[in-house]
């Protein structure tokens, strides 16, 4: 029937089964090893190959009409189900809606279709001079509208933000029409970005993305830094980030990761010299990459162990970490930064650039090399988390502790920020689908207990719908009432994102006393009361000894509601947490990082729709040096381009 209805359209469309198998699954290793072990993910129907904005409306009509589940679909990178496995589904894949729309290169913005590979986006910005300095790993096999769909950050976050902090403006088709976003957000109309940024499919299909855009790096400046222990370098990390400029790289190793990732080889050839290698070894590691029966049994053992390889691992010769730090840009950006940041970096001792030179190199690679795992009887897969700095021993503690009962893991950070920072583990164990769920399900319980987010840039999906649910737990409601606006027959990728049904518990007190009612020197982070008179407010920061990060001109809640994206720099977050009431009593907390992907940021929907009891907001000592002031308003409003002023280059 679906196949019938969509002939007469003119849209390239298919449900020949090479074409549904290639559509029925994205890059979840669940699925891979479902696949091994020779179990399907359900098919779609039909794939449909929009071209504009109108096929995708047009998709979007006759679906609703006959009823049937859309699954947008980008490149499948994503590694949690988000853009699989619906049964009789319509999978709109946006590959053919993949042009640069155009570039204003005097507001430092471009424009692009959704369905643009990064690579591709990357290169045709770099003729010009430019780059979106958005690096995910995936760089090669994830599009525009999957980044902005599941909340992707790339490798240079801390200095350029998240995709999200780099969106400046979107269109979506949604079941109920076009909607413009951020700066396109026409005049007294509520900005719905925030809301559907993040919402992976559930909300509408990304068919136009406006984003930030720098000049191409004159230099890039990287270290790599040995340091006794964690804890030093999560001192040294947050300091970087606290006091100094940002940095485009800020990567840690714990122990394991040190000593046998890529760049911790760098950093020992660098330190040894170039005879260091062992060629008895290096021959030896090359004859098991050749021979599957050797490898897989050689994967067997430890990995029927995990709990003894973690012990070996913790023991295996001393603390010491491998930190990478570099600033790129200008070649007067790059000499001030590293010029007021030396002092800093006295805490470690330089390895010299080869250890941050190896990681640029092959930092798009890495994550290539799970298929010998798989086929080895094993399986692989990381866990990105985060939270604010004073709770970052904690987090990485309990998650590690919790996917160790069953796998080897190893950690790094990076996706550093003022406020916190991201852990990023790789685990590895053996079983089938029962050891899998049980490991994340151990792992996300957890995060949450940590205090931390459960998806700090892979999003959510099926693997993390019930965490991401229990994290949003009251606020959820801003993004059920937008799907009842936007899609009321529930068409969009259904039974994503969140998962059962919502809490009806108070939630969390009220707080009590006020304007401030706690603050967080190390995070740089306070409480308080937005409704307070800014002089009051102001006043009780200055008795601590601190003040708001970000000036306001008027209390502070009217200041983050006129508050629009896209005219801070990247690096800044004027929202962290924020508490507020429904009309029926229920409240909701949502935190606890702003750089989070589980879901929509519903912090931003929060303020409007209920009553605000307390926000959190970053803050910083009297002494400290201020950021400049800010108007909340955003960016003037860009007009969208046409369709048709593509490059084809
Ligand atoms: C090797 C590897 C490395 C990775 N490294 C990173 C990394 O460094 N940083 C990072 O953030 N992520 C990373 N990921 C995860 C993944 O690349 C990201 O989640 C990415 O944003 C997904 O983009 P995609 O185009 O492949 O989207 P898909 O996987 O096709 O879709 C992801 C979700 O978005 C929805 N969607 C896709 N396009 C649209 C659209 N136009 N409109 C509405 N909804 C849409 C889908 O329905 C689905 O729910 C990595 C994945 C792999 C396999």
């Amino acid at each position: 029937m679906l196949h019938d209805a969509l002939a007469p359209l003119g849209i390239s469309s298919s449900t020949d089964p090479l074409d549904l198998d290639a559509a029925r699954r994205d890059l979840w290793p669940r699925a891979t090893l479902e696949l091994r072990d020779g179990r399907l993910p359900a098919s779609p129907s039909a794939v449909a190959w929009p071209r504009s904005a109108h096929d995708v409306a047009t998709l979007l009509q006759l679906a609703q009409r006959l009823g049937v589940p859309v699954v947008p679909y980008g490149a499948g990178s994503g590694v949690c189900g988000g853009a699989a496995g619906h049964e009789d589904a319509l999978v709109i894949d946006l590959k053919r809606m993949n042009r640069l729309l155009g570039i204003d290169p005097h507001r430092g913005v471009a424009w692009a279709q959704p369905g643009l590979l990064g690579q591709h986006l990357e290169d045709l910005l770099a003729r010009r001079g430019w780059r979106t300095a958005h690096s995910p790993s995936s760089i090669a096999c994830s599009t525009v509208g999957g980044w902005a769909a599941a909340r992707s950050a790339g490798q240079f976050s801390s200095r350029y933000g998240t995709f999200d902090d780099m969106m400046l403006a979107a269109a979506v088709e949604t079941p109920t029409g076009r909607r413009l976003l951020g700066a396109w957000t026409p005049t007294g109309k509520p900005d719905l970005l925030p809301l559907i940024s993040g919402s992976e499919g559930t909300l509408g299909v990304f068919t136009d993305v406006a984003m930030r855009i720098v000049p191409l790096a004159q230099r890039r400046w990287l270290r790599g830094l040995a340091l006794p222990g964690l804890r030093q370098a999560w001192e040294l990390m947050r300091a970087l980030m606290q006091e100094g400029p940002a940095p485009f790289v800020l990567r840690l190793y714990d122990p394991i990761d040190t000593r046998i990732g890529g760049p911790a080889r760098a950093a020992r050839k660098a330190k040894a010299g170039p005879q260091s290698g062992s060629p008895l070894l290096e021959r030896l590691r090359a004859a098991v990459e050749r021979v599957p029966a050797l490898r897989e049994h050689l994967l067997e053992l430890p990995l029927a162990l995990p709990r003894l390889i973690n012990r070996i691992a913790d023991n295996l010769g001393g603390e010491e970490v491998l930190l990478v730090v570099g600033y790129d840009g200008t070649d007067a950006e790059v000499e001030a930064a590293v010029a007021q940041v030396a002092p800093l970096l006295e805490a470690g001792r330089d390895l010299g650039p080869d250890p941050g030179e190896h990681w640029h190199a092959h930092r798009h690679e890495v994550s290539y090399k799970l298929a010998p795992v798989f086929a080895g009887g094993a399986w692989a897969d990381t866990m990105e988390v985060a939270s604010t700095w004073s709770r970052l021993p904690a987090l990485h503690e309990a998650v590690r502790a919790a996917l160790g009962e069953t796998t080897a893991v190893m950690a790094h950070f990076s996706h550093a920020y003022r406020e916190g920072c991201s852990i990023y583990f790789s685990f590895a164990g053996r079983g089938g689908v029962e050891v899998y769920d049980a490991t994340w399900a151990a792992g996300l319980k957890a995060a949450a207990a940590a205090g931390g987010t459960v998806t700090h840039h892979h999003g959510v999906g099926q693997l993390k719908a019930q965490a991401a649910t229990r994290e949003a737990a009251a606020a959820i409601r801003i993004w059920r009432d937008a799907r009842q606006n936007l899609d009321p027959t529930g068409i969009l990728n259904p039974g994503r994102l969140f998962d059962g049904d919502l809490p009806h518990a108070a939630g969390p007190p009220p707080p009590q006393g006020g304007p401030l009612f706690d603050l967080d020197p190390v995070d740089r982070l306070a409480r308080v009361d937005a409704r307070a008179p800014a002089p009051a407010l102001q006043a009780a920061l200055a008795a601590t000894g601190h003040r708001l990060r970000l000036p306001v001109d008027r209390p502070l809640l009217a200041w983050l509601q006129a508050w629009r994206k896209g005219h801070l720099d990247p690096t800044e977050a004027p929202l962290f947490a924020v508490q507020a009431r429904f009309p029926d009593g229920v409240a909701a907390a949502v935190g606890p990082a702003p750089r989070s992907a589980a879901g929509p940021d519903l912090r931003w929907g929060l303020l409007d729709a209920a009553t605000v009891e307390w926000v959190q907001v970053p803050i910083l000592p009297l002494d400290g040096q201020a950021a400049a002031p800010v108007a909340p308003q955003g960016p003037e409003p860009a007009c969208l381009p046409p369709e048709t002023a593509a490059w084809t280059d």
